[in-house]
């Protein structure tokens, strides 16, 4: 990396008091890079010497009394390697969090920042949307009959990961499945400590049968054919774990793995965990309650009779995304299709009145785009009224896309309610 004159790319400069070496290994001291960036700041840019062609340049940004490096774009671009590779840099992680991209995360560094319980809150929430968007992408949130357990995880660890950026490093080499492997990534991530003197967090993930507190620790289980195949402690003491909304496992999990504080040490250990329930081993769609586990399964046995009485292939989308158009956005919770057909099935519990009249305002954007049905589920009705509820509303809608037409569309493109 070179220093620039401000405003003068071709311009090189030299002054001894700026040790342009700290930039780089900005987050194993942050004050001398703070330093260093207040000498530099209205003075000098810096060139990046990450890539071959045009040098990307970056100048100095001040946010009160933080500084921090910002790309200029109508430079040349940072290779993919390069810790400068986004915006905002490694340097601005404290700052500005929200304001990322939607395939970029930053995880606050709880070594630097004096704000502890905050921190963890806002970390579990980027390790929530880190594994959701992970699942988004790599399409596991959808139900194919060809689907298996090691498909999934193919799917996240080779298409998931790529282009995906966590405090502007790419994740692939990032990511691990499995808590078994953790002794792995643990010399993994010394390693990076040996070498840059600081290390970015590294991700398991997994999927966990079970979760059993106990007084010191929580134990996480595999189970198969009803026997316990694997088991993984999360010390109470080191590792954070997020709220469960629903006791009962399988649940897909990210683990970030760092240094925790640990009395007067440090040690290496799954920091935070984030626990997201799904439907089943083989469809990993996300579900917030026990309802939603159960209409998925109603889902998947009405697509297998479609698809082995009429040979109908139909496909469920959990939708993580909201969806736009020019009246606003809305949140339906799933996307049936078949061929180039399609409608939104969406399920409301009556004990959430405050929620549901928002949901009236959602269809009326969603109907703008797509017409569908919902139904309303009370918590109060027997296990059989509801099956018998979600069996109803599932089958119409269903009936409604096998008979649609590209004039008219199911349900005339409005949400209707069957109940
Ligand atoms: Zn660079």
């Amino acid at each position: 990396m070179e220093l620039r004159l401000k405003g003068n790319v071709s311009e090189k400069v030299f002054d001894p008091t700026i040790a342009i070496p700290t930039l780089r290994n900005a987050r194993s001291d942050l004050r001398t890079c703070q330093d260093t960036l207040r000498k530099m700041h209205k003075k000098y840019w810096v060139a990046c010497d990450c890539s071959d062609g045009q040098p990307p340049i970056m100048t100095v940004r001040r946010n009160g009394s933080h500084y921090s490096l910002v790309n200029l774009t109508r430079y040349g671009t940072h290779t993919e390697n390069c810790p400068f590779h986004y915006v905002p840099s490694k340097i601005s992680t404290n700052t500005n969090v929200k304001r990322t991209r939607s395939n970029q995360f930053v995880f606050i560094d709880e070594n630097t920042s004096n704000s502890f319980d905050n921190d963890t809150k806002s970390s579990m929430n980027t390790l929530k949307k880190l594994l959701l968007y992970l699942v988004d992408k790599s399409d596991v949130n959808k139900t194919y009959t060809d689907r298996t357990f090691s498909s999934n995880i193919k799917a996240i660890l080779d298409k998931g990961t790529n282009d995906v950026y966590v405090n502007g490093k790419g994740i692939t080499k990032k990511l691990s499945f499995g808590l078994i492997n953790f002794l792995k990534v643990k010399e993994m991530f010394l390693s990076d400590v040996e070498l840059e003197g600081h290390a970015e967090p590294y991700f398991i993930i997994d999927i966990v049968d079970s979760l059993e507190s106990l007084e010191t620790h929580l134990l996480a289980k595999k189970i198969a054919k009803g026997k316990d195949i694997s088991s993984f402690k999360f010390f109470k003491s080191l590792s954070q774990i997020s709220e469960l909304n629903i006791e009962n496992g399988p649940f897909l999990i990210l683990s970030s793995i760092s240094f925790v504080k640990a009395k007067s040490k440090r040690v290496v250990a799954p920091a935070l965990t984030y626990f997201q329930p799904i439907a089943n081993k083989r469809s990993w769609l996300p579900v917030n309650n026990t309802l939603e586990r159960k209409a998925i399964e109603k889902i998947a046995s009405s697509f297998e009779w479609y698809k082995k009485t009429l040979g109908l292939e139909f496909t469920c989308h959990r939708l993580l995304k909201p969806i736009h158009n020019d009246l606003g956005r809305c949140y339906p919770l799933f996307k049936f299709e078949l061929g180039s057909h399609f409608a939104y099935f969406d399920i409301q519990l009556k004990s959430d009145s405050a929620k549901n009249t928002q949901k009236t305002m959602d269809y009326i954007v969603l109907s703008k785009s797509a017409g569908g049905a919902y139904c309303i589920l009370d918590e109060n009705q027997t296990v059989k009224e509801i099956q018998n509820v979600l069996f109803k509303a599932i089958n119409e809608v269903l009936k409604a896309i096998k008979n649609a037409t590209d004039n008219n569309p199911p349900f005339d493109k409005r949400m209707k309610c069957i109940s």
